[in-house]
């Protein structure tokens, strides 16, 4: 806690110091100068932060200008950054809004106070370490501007620095997500230095009395080590001038937790920890193929071995095998003059660049194939030559580069700041449906980062979403079109479904109510008339329509007519009435069961009908026979217009009729759907045409925000060839469904 005789000219004072500390390595940097903004930017900061305290008791302000600070000198970015940094929290904690922000400083620095605003929230609560991996995904899909990561590092890594304030459980807390989150990113990130820093802290606040143990011991064992390492070095380095190489030989000390996780996973005290501290000899190698460079690492091996005795079982040749990440060196571990061991690590000045930006290569492992990983390493070795060398060029750089990481998913947060990865292109029906049913099908409406959007609209990485609901919103087909992830596709369907149900049985009451009111008794010749007039395929679609109001019931409809005033009412009723229909055709008629299906046969040439002159109806068309005077029968199409009047006039002598012997080749329509993948097409077009040898008639392809969809009409002789195609196509790599419409 502060000192109570501290006075605020004191504190303004330490402020104003912290400050100019903060310019003063800004101005020494190559940076441009642009001291303007980073002013204005500390200025409204410090006013907003007016009167708070960091639990430490020293003024707030003093944690965005040590934030701006590591991000300035140890990560190397500039004035945007700073100033960003210098903000970081002002929407976070006070009453000004990212808009405010914008208008003071401009769209740039008001996203990236923005996107560090939204990443605030959710790691901090409950579910933290269930949602680490999305963490790790928003950071890396927060594609609006990479500082946005890179100042939430410096914000934590100033954070863990002054741990010490918070309360135990807290620590606890923080330490273990940093941990868990925050030094693995680091790593990946390729800042080395605080993710060492971060681990380190981390290992503090988990383990005090380990860590303070260790420290000792490291400390206690400085000066001896100092000394040590040029006893042990001036041998070699003498070797090595005789060689006339130029050359770099340094050491370093392990990292506390490092040395902590190999006494724990060796089970040996830290006095038994031989490679405390490493040696590292980098060459020069200007004009060496690589060749040369691996000879150079065995010739300085040798030397190195002449003198000291190398452990057997510790030779590392990175040369001869490279490492997965393209890691190149060769370790080797000798005993010192003190006996103890020392690991040498050996590397051209080249292999130590590939060894820096090895991070790449990290990714690669770890996250598998796919071209997002080529994006991925382009921009972290992009990012490192940046944070090595920060022209301002480079830095003017980072503002067109887009991270186009996973650009298939984005990652968004509810209001109470949990994340939800959904595709790309994902709107607000997506997000409602993706949290619940319900949501989904009563969504009226979205709040985008508190502006009110249509459930139409697209989301973008990083947006805070509130679902607006109404009870009477019911779903629709339409929403199909603005649904993508898989799962709100599926429960919209269900949804729809259900929806119908409901429209169809309510239809279905409107139906027996209006017959009741209007007396006529229910059957199923009346509903299949009702049917046929109405020119709907079945009851459920009748239903529905009626539910639906886009059938209006009249009395009309559910009447019978008397037979002749309206085609098709032969199908259910060829006898009735005509009883002026000639004695021949009545005869004919006996002699032809038209109730039964006639069946038409082009085998042997041995036909016992004719084909009509006016319409020459072949073998799979719809067709329709009509008995003639003479009591044969004449086959027409079922839309010829000469049949039409036939029909009015001669009801009864209609027979339907049925092609027996052709290979009925009708037409299906198979409904795929999948994740549009390289080829994907083509294998379809393999099993239709190649493997089942299936006439396709037409295809019609969309391939939208990577979800691929088809309709695809094929000739079949009958549903099991159907149902077998669509068992084959479903094998196919990224096809999620595929089925028969009806
Ligand atoms: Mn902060």
């Amino acid at each position: 806690m502060m000192q109570n005789n501290i006075t605020p000219e004191m504190e303004d004072q330490m402020v104003e110091q912290a400050y100019q500390n903060l310019l003063n390595g800004y101005l020494s940097s190559n940076h441009r100068k642009k001291v303007e903004v980073i002013d204005k930017a500390f200025k409204f900061a410090r006013d907003a932060h007016q009167g708070i305290r960091r639990r430490s008791g020293e003024p707030y302000i003093m944690h965005p200008i040590a934030v701006a600070t590591i991000v300035n000198q140890e990560i190397g970015l500039g004035s945007t950054s700073i100033s960003a940094a210098l903000l970081h929290d002002v929407v976070e904690d006070t009453d000004y809004t990212v808009e405010d922000i914008e208008a003071q400083f401009g769209k740039k620095i008001a996203r990236i106070v923005d996107g560090l605003t939204k990443i605030s929230g959710g790691i901090f609560g409950d579910k933290a370490s269930v949602q680490a991996e999305n963490f790790r995904k928003l950071l890396l899909t927060m594609s609006e501007d990479v500082r946005v990561v890179l100042i939430k590092m410096a914000d934590r890594l100033h954070n863990m620095r002054t741990l010490s304030s918070m309360p135990p459980n807290k620590q606890y807390k923080i330490a273990g997500e940093t941990l868990y989150v925050y030094a693995p990113l680091a790593h990946r990130l390729g800042l080395y230095a605080i993710k060492t820093e971060l681990e380190d802290l981390s290992f503090k606040y988990n383990h005090p009395s380990e860590y303070e143990r260790i420290q000792g011991k490291i400390a206690a064992s400085e000066e001896a080590r100092n000394e040590l390492f040029s006893r042990f070095s001036a041998p070699i380095r003498e070797r090595l001038d005789n060689m006339g190489l130029k050359y770099e030989f340094t050491t370093r000390v392990k990292s506390c937790n490092s040395i902590w996780n190999k006494m724990q996973t060796k089970h040996i005290p830290f006095e038994e920890v031989y490679d405390l501290y490493a040696a590292r000899i980098v060459f020069e190698c200007d004009g060496m193929s690589e060749e040369d460079e691996n000879d150079m690492c065995w010739k300085i091996y040798r030397q190195v071995t002449s003198i000291y005795i190398k452990h057997p079982d510790r030779v590392r040749d990175w040369i001869t095998t490279p490492k997965v990440n393209k890691y190149r060196a060769l370790h080797v571990t000798v005993m010192g003059p003190d006996g103890n061991w020392v690991e040498v690590q050996i590397r051209s000045r080249k292999m130590d660049d590939i060894a820096e930006r090895g991070f790449a290569a990290h990714w690669k492992y770890k996250i598998g194939e796919g071209e997002e990983e080529a994006e991925l390493i382009t921009w972290l070795s992009t990012l490192t030559d940046l944070l090595k060398d920060p022209q301002p060029n480079a830095i003017d750089f980072l503002d067109t580069l887009k991270l186009n990481l996973f650009a298939s998913e984005i990652v968004v947060f509810t209001p109470q700041g949990e994340t939800i990865t959904l595709p790309k292109d994902a709107s607000v029906l997506d997000m409602a449906f993706t949290l619940h049913t319900d949501l989904g099908t009563h969504c009226l409406a979205g709040k985008v980062n508190h502006k009110l959007v249509p459930r139409s609209y697209k989301l973008r990485s990083g947006d805070q979403i509130e679902i607006l609901t109404s009870k009477t919103q019911v779903p629709n087909a339409d929403w199909e079109k603005y649904v993508v992830s898989p799962k709100g596709r599926t429960r919209l369907r269900a949804a729809l479904r259900h929806q119908r149900r409901l429209v169809i049985d309510q239809g279905e009451k409107i139906f027996m109510d209006f017959l009741a009111d209007n007396k006529v008794e229910f059957s199923n010749e009346v509903l299949s008339m009702v049917i046929t007039r109405q020119d709907v395929t079945n009851k459920e679609e009748l239903f529905y329509k009626i539910g639906n109001k886009e059938i209006k019931l009249n009395v009309d409809m559910v009447k019978k007519r008397e037979p002749g005033n309206r085609f098709n009412w032969w199908r259910r009723n060829p006898f009735k009435g005509k009883e002026d229909v000639k004695q021949t055709t009545r005869e004919a008629s006996k002699a032809i069961d038209t109730k039964a299906i006639y069946r038409l046969t082009t085998q042997d040439g041995k036909s016992n009908y004719q084909i009509a002159d006016c319409c020459h109806p072949i073998p799979g068309d719809d067709t329709v026979g009509f008995i003639n005077d003479a009591g044969e029968v004449i086959v027409h199409k079922m839309d010829c217009p000469t049949l039409a009047r036939l029909k009015a006039s001669y009801g009864s002598r209609l027979v339907q009729t049925h092609w027996e012997d052709h290979r009925d080749k009708y037409l299906a329509t198979v409904h795929i759907e999948g994740i549009d993948q390289k080829g994907i097409l083509q294998s379809i077009v393999n099993i239709i045409s190649t493997n089942m040898s299936i006439n396709m008639k037409q295809m019609n392809v969309t391939a939208d925000q990577g979800v691929f969809s088809c309709d695809l009409d094929v000739l079949i002789s009958d549903a099991s060839v159907v149902n077998n195609l669509c068992r084959e196509i479903k094998k196919v790599k990224g096809v999620n469904s595929a089925t028969r419409m009806s």
